[in-house]
């Protein structure tokens, strides 16, 4: 029966008390938006602008990533989509700008970090962004990586909002969450990153198959960190959604929504089944769920009562 519920559906994502929550894909240019709106998802919650440049010995001129910003929001006309400025270095560098010799790079000079030795790059990067956002509706939100202090994010909203753009950042650092009522006083919006913020409070490679155990997105700390910022957005009413394949398991899907999370971004295949999920479960279904979840401190029992929750 679940099989019918997810070939049928078709969005928007809400609750099945109607409590909207908005399914959302991850995209890396205008081909994978162009696939990705064949999808039913109602926009994009995160647009990776790094994996574009790659493969890029020199910097993109402002006309080139004005051509590819341009694309990805004209496949989804008059939808939400959050664009992420570079999240170079680590397991994404960019030629043009990584430092080759870090010993850390997973914590070195990594996503919004560039902007201190390379400000140009940012600042073409929002004159892009907002060259190709010009007289569309809704205005693109513009998020960064990396944010690991309220006044970074502040460093970062005030060129964005200059621009007549929306500002975010992502919230896949520990200090972040820790300190989201002062990240979230700084900006609109933010984003938990769920595969980087696993990775940092676990002190584990998101690379390493070895420690896959460690980076669960299930770990009750992380649940922890996620609960957290949902409740400072609430408090502040502004959206918190999570944009790392956490939001692509249609269980933890229930969890995240129950925590206080107003967006579920993923790759856009798995928005069907988070969505048709979503639909047969209460608001307080997931609120039981995600209560279940954090009572808990290993993945595998987290999973077992948010089951559970989600069964009675
Ligand atoms: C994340 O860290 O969860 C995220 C969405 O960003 P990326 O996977 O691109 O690092
Ligand atoms: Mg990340």
């Amino acid at each position: 029966r679940m099989a019918a519920l997810v070939a049928s559906w078709s969005g928007p994502g809400q609750t099945a008390d109607g409590r909207h929550v908005s399914v959302l894909a991850n995209v890396a240019d205008g081909t994978s938006a162009r696939t990705a709106m064949k999808y039913p998802v109602e926009g994009v919650g995160l647009f990776r602008t790094e994996l574009a440049f790659l493969d890029r010995s020199d910097a993109p001129s402002v006309e080139e990533q004005t051509g590819l910003y341009r694309e990805v929001l004209e496949a989804f006309p008059g939808q939400k989509v959050v664009i992420r400025t570079l999240d170079a270095g680590s397991d994404k560098p960019l030629k043009f700008v990584t430092q080759l010799d870090e010993a850390n790079p997973a914590l070195g000079v990594r996503g919004n970090r560039i902007a201190g030795e390379h400000p140009d790059i940012r600042t073409a990067q929002l004159d892009a962004i907002a060259a190709a956002a010009q007289g569309r509706e809704p205005i693109p939100w513009v998020m960064a990586p990396m944010i690991a202090s309220a006044a970074e994010a502040a460093e970062f909203a005030a060129p964005v909002r200059e621009r007549g753009l929306v500002a975010g950042v992502m919230v896949e650092v520990p200090a972040a969450a820790i300190l989201a009522e002062a990240i979230l006083a700084e900006v609109d919006f933010v984003s938990i990153g769920t595969n980087d913020l696993t990775q940092y409070t676990m002190a584990a490679d998101r690379m390493s198959a070895e420690l896959a155990a460690l980076t669960d997105p299930w770990q009750p700390a992380v649940l922890a960190l996620i609960a957290r910022v949902a409740r400072a957005g609430q408090e502040v009413d502004k959206p918190v959604g999570v944009c790392g394949e956490a939001a692509a398991d249609p269980l933890l899907a229930c969890v995240l929504v129950g925590l206080g999370v107003t967006s579920l971004s993923s790759a856009p295949a798995a928005a069907a089944a988070v969505g048709a999920r979503l639909a047969q479960t209460t608001t307080d279904q997931c609120r039981a769920a995600a209560d279940a979840a954090l009572a808990t401190s290993d993945p595998a029992a987290a999973r077992a009562a948010a089951t559970a929750a989600l069964e009675s």
